[in-house]
């Protein structure tokens, strides 16, 4: 999951991202507009947390710039950071299509919880988990169960089988993997994809899933037998 912070406080950018790290996030920051702006017609996002007040463009016109593209760029989650005075911004931001808002200042787990559900609603619909075979992911606690016991899976390990699952009967390139993992100008490599792909495989082999190796392409993660 990739999200972009436009926040031009520094201090506050830095929490959010530590914090939105921790469940999971590939995180770029964009300290103006104008960059946020840049950055959202060259990546596609899972989520925008965007700070209205911002020097270079204004959150509002980075907003309405993002909502007139067609496709992926312009769909994103927006949830916006306003002022406590900031009615009519609010108001505003909503209008011109910000999933949701976030007052300051307020608390990290408070702002997690309105993230993760964004992105639930963004990227999978009403259905907040994938159930495969014996295997349930979690998308709203982060976590992968298997006979409803969960599976002790890092963040990063998370994140790949979070993409294999949303691509079951699909080859998934390495460098989508990397690019799912990674922040804005530091990919993993393709050989720490390997290595995360050991892990899964070994943790995912009580499960009774396999992730298969198509060689040159990438990976693959099989639909669960029937019946299951
Ligand atoms: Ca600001």
């Amino acid at each position: 999951m990739r999200l972009l912070i436009a926040e031009d406080d520094p201090m506050l950018a830095d929490g959010l991202a530590r914090s939105l790290a921790q469940i999971g996030f590939a995180i770029d920051l964009a300290p103006d507009g104008l960059t946020a702006d840049h950055m959202l017609l060259n990546q596609s996002y899972d989520l925008v947390i965007l700070d209205l007040g911002l020097p270079k463009m204004e959150g509002l016109e980075v907003l309405r710039r993002m909502r007139r593209r067609s496709g992926a760029a312009g769909t994103a989650p927006v949830l916006i950071l306003t002022a406590r005075d900031g009615l009519e911004d609010r108001v505003r931001g909503l209008d011109l299509g910000a999933d949701d808002y976030l007052t300051k200042p307020f608390d990290l787990p408070e702002l997690e919880a309105r993230a993760r559900a964004l992105v639930r609603r963004g990227k999978f619909g009403v259905s907040p988990q994938f159930v495969h075979g014996r295997l349930r992911f979690d998308t709203i606690g982060r976590r992968a169960l298997l006979d409803d016991r969960p599976l002790d899976l890092s963040a990063r390990e998370l994140s790949v089988l979070e993409t294999l699952l949303l691509n079951v009967g699909r080859v998934v390139s390495k460098e989508q993997l990397a690019e799912q993992l990674a922040g804005w100008g530091e990919e993993p490599g393709v050989n720490a994809i390997e290595v995360y792909i050991h892990r899964l495989r070994k943790k995912l082999e009580p499960a009774e899933v396999s992730v298969r190796t198509v060689r040159g392409l990438g990976y693959l993660l099989d639909k669960p037998p029937a019946g299951t």
